[in-house]
């Protein structure tokens, strides 16, 4: 079976995590202050955030820009399940913004029509979640316009992204938005095993998401109300959680960072080895945006015929090869469908998915395991 994504581990890295756990500290040591350092230099970003998941990076994200019960929280419904789940951890509503039907990010012009209705109704979003597929980064400078005009938060689900860019800046830099946030699970770019980051230019967000990663505790000095009792004292100020990062993670993470380079164009080669060598086939390769480099998480094609499309993936499947499709709608869900959601409501990406196939992708496929792709979709579309 060739695999849709696989992680690649170095004896570097196995070195790194060694070293973490024959030291003193296995969690909360140096190496998580690290490798945050680490992802600012990166990305330009002030101040990092590290998490034991995306998931939890997106729930920490709408804590400190303050998503309570009532706030309505919008993003894509072309994503995995965690970015939509957070606005509900936090008590929020949820709703969904349809995407554009060439890269299956959230459509600017949607979330536009949806911005000037909901505030002719007074239900504008607190916080919208524009999510990079495939590690194609959303058309921000558009997004990030609205969402200054209409006073809307912005976090970026980049969990498909790092390494990427839009224009001039790495993603993650939050030109356009508050906070922007990774997964370092084993299928995406880089992987710390389980984890994430939040990345933010703000001070005060970045306090907010790192007492909420931690119980709702600080041991700094500056923010005790209370007269200090000692070397020992802490103080809780808010109801957080147990979202750390372990130093043994961190290490993993930040050796493979030094890799991340290495690993963006190992994708970008293989994905214009795609385009090429799929072109003339009835399908559309989804690309970045002109101006963008994507971090090519992902290669989704978008069959012409989606009445095809179970065929073409069974016989992939078949053939040994482990095709997947991201993303089936969230709000589709039966969750989510129990919360009231219906079929229609964003009609762009339900034809979206319905065409779509990811194909294998990751820095270690071999040309020919990618030739043996090719040629088994051409036999399967013919
Ligand atoms: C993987 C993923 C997440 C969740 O990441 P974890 O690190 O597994 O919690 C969230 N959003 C998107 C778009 C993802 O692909």
């Amino acid at each position: 079976m060739i695999p849709y994504g696989q992680q690649d581990i170095n004896q570097a890295d196995l070195d790194a995590v060694m070293a973490v756990l024959t030291s003193s500290h296995l969690t909360q040591g140096p190496q998580v202050p690290q490798f945050e350092a680490a992802i600012c230099a990166l990305t330009g970003a002030n101040f990092a955030v590290a998490v034991n998941s995306a998931t939890s990076a997106l729930h920490i994200a709408c804590i400190a820009l303050g998503v309570t019960a009532g706030d309505w929280v919008w993003t894509s419904p072309i994503t995995f399940v965690a970015s939509a789940n957070c606005a509900l951890y936090c008590g929020a509503n949820i709703d969904f913004v349809d995407v554009d039907r060439h890269t299956g990010n959230m459509c600017p012009d949607a979330l536009a029509q949806k911005l000037a209705w909901a505030a002719s109704h007074g239900t504008l979003p607190k916080v919208i979640i524009p999510v990079h597929l495939a590690g194609h980064s959303c058309d921000m400078q558009a997004i990030g316009q609205l969402a200054k005009r209409y006073g809307v938060k912005v976090i970026e689900d980049a969990s498909h992204a790092i390494g990427g860019r839009y224009h001039s800046r790495m993603i993650g830099a939050c030109q356009y938005s508050d906070i922007c946030l990774f997964s370092f699970h084993p299928v995406k770019i880089i992987t710390s095993a389980e984890g994430g980051m939040a990345t933010t230019m703000d001070a005060g967000l970045a306090q907010a998401m790192m007492m909420a990663r931690s119980h709702g505790i600080t041991k700094d000095a500056e923010l005790m109300q209370r007269p200090d009792e000692g070397d020992w004292y802490y103080e809780q100020h808010g109801l957080g959680f147990n979202y750390r990062m372990t130093d043994m993670q961190a290490a993993l993470g930040r050796s493979q960072l030094s890799r991340l380079q290495e690993f963006v164009s190992q994708r970008n080669q293989l994905a214009q080895q795609y385009h090429s060598l799929l072109s003339g086939l009835p399908l559309q390769t989804v690309r970045p945006l002109l101006g963008s480099v994507s971090s090519y998480h992902l290669q989704i094609v978008r069959l012409d015929n989606a009445e095809r499309r179970r065929q073409v993936f069974d016989d992939m499947r078949a053939l040994g090869i482990q095709v997947h499709v991201h993303y089936f709608p969230v709000y589709l869900q039966p969750y989510y469908q129990k919360l009231g959601f219906k079929a229609g409501l964003c009609p762009q990406a339900e034809q979206f998915y319905q065409q779509i196939l990811t194909l294998p992708l990751f820095p270690q496929l071999s040309a020919e395991q990618q030739n043996t792709v090719v040629n088994s979709l051409k036999q399967v579309l013919q």
